[in-house]
C-alpha cells in the first residue's frame, strides 16, 4: 500500500534521508527505530509531505508522486490535500487545535477539506471519540483534557480522515508514565482491526508486540529491517545491537 522507492532529503546541505526503499504491505504494522537525528521524524513528514522530498517517489495506494532532483514542487492544490489525506498523521506533541472541542477537533478535517456534512461529521466524530473511550470529554477544550486524552483525541482526529495509512512519531514520548498504556491500547485496537500503520518509537516492547517489520535507520538509511525476531531480538549489524542495547 506504500513503497518508497530513491528517496532523498536534504536541509541545506545537510542530507537527512539518503536513498530511502520501504514497503508496506495493507494492515502492516511497521515499528520505525533508530537513535535521534537519523531520519526517522523526516522520514514520516516526506510521506505526509509536510516536508518535500528532493528525490525519489512515493506511492500511497493508487497515488503516486516523484520528486526530481533540486526541484521541491509540490502537486497542485487539491491533489496535495488528497495526497495528504491518505496518510493521518500523530505527533509527539498532539498539535490540536486548542480554541476547539474535542469533538471540533475531530470534526474539522472532515468538514474543511472532505466537505462532509457537519451532521454527518459529528455523528462519525462522535462514534470516533467513543472508539479511543472519551465520549464523556466531547465538549472539553484541550487544556482540560490529560495529556494521553489529548493524545487519543489526536488519533480520533487523523482517523476522521479515513485515511489508508496512519502515521505515529513518538505518539507516547511527551506522555506521562502513567499513561503511555492508554495510548498504546488505543493504537492496539487499530492493530487489531488491521490497520495499515507506521509507528516511529522507542517502545521497544511494544515493537516486538505488535510489529510485523521493524525498520532500523541511522544516519539517513535503512540500516536494517525486518522481522522483530531478528531485527530486534537479533541484529545482524553491530549499531543496531549498540542501540538496542540502551533499552534492556
Ligand atoms: P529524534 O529521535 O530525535 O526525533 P529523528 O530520527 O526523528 O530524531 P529527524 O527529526 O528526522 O530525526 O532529524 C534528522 C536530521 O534532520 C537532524 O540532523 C535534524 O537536525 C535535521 N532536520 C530535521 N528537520 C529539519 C528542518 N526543518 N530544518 C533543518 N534541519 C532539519
Ligand atoms: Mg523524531
Amino acid at each position: 500500500i506504500i513503497e518508497i522507492s530513491g528517496l532523498r532529503k536534504s536541509f541545506g546541505s545537510n542530507t537527512v534521508l539518503k536513498d530511502i526503499n520501504l514497503q508496506v504491505e495493507r494492515g502492516q504494522v511497521v515499528a520505525l527505530i533508530g537513535p535521534s537525528g537519523s531520519g526517522k521524524s523526516t522520514l514520516l513528514r516526506c510521506i505526509n509531505l509536510l516536508s518535500v522530498p528532493n528525490g525519489g517517489r512515493i506511492t500511497v495506494g493508487e497515488q503516486s508522486l516523484e520528486f526530481n532532483g533540486r526541484q521541491t514542487t509540490l502537486p497542485k492544490e487539491k491533489n496535495l490535500a488528497k495526497f495528504r489525506a491518505s496518510t493521518g498523521m500523530v505527533f509527539q506533541h498532539f498539535n490540536l487545535f486548542p480554541h476547539m472541542t474535542a469533538l471540533q477537533n475531530v470534526m474539522e478535517g472532515p468538514v474543511t477539506v472532505l466537505k462532509t456534512s457537519k451532521a454527518e461529521a459529528e455523528a462519525r466524530a462522535r462514534e470516533l471519540l467513543g472508539k479511543v473511550g472519551l465520549s464523556e470529554r466531547a465538549d472539553y477544550y484541550p487544556d482540560k483534557l490529560s495529556g494521553g486524552q489529548k493524545q487519543r483525541v489526536a488519533i480520533a482526529r487523523a482517523l476522521a480522515m479515513k485515511p489508508a495509512v496512519m502515521l505515529f512519531d513518538e505518539a507516547t514520548s511527551a506522555l506521562d508514565p502513567e499513561l503511555v498504556g492508554e495510548v498504546l491500547n488505543v493504537i492496539k485496537g487499530l492493530v487489531k482491526e488491521g490497520m495499515t500503520m507506521i509507528l516511529v518509537t522507542h517502545e521497544i516492547a511494544f515493537a516486538r508486540e505488535v510489529a510485523d517489520q521493524v525498520i532500523f535507520m541511522r544516519d539517513g538509511v535503512v540500516a536494517e529491517c525486518g522481522p522483530p525476531s531478528i531485527v530486534i531480538d537479533n541484529p545482524r549489524q553491530e549499531s543496531t545491537r549498540a542501540f538496542l542495547g540502551r533499552f534492556k
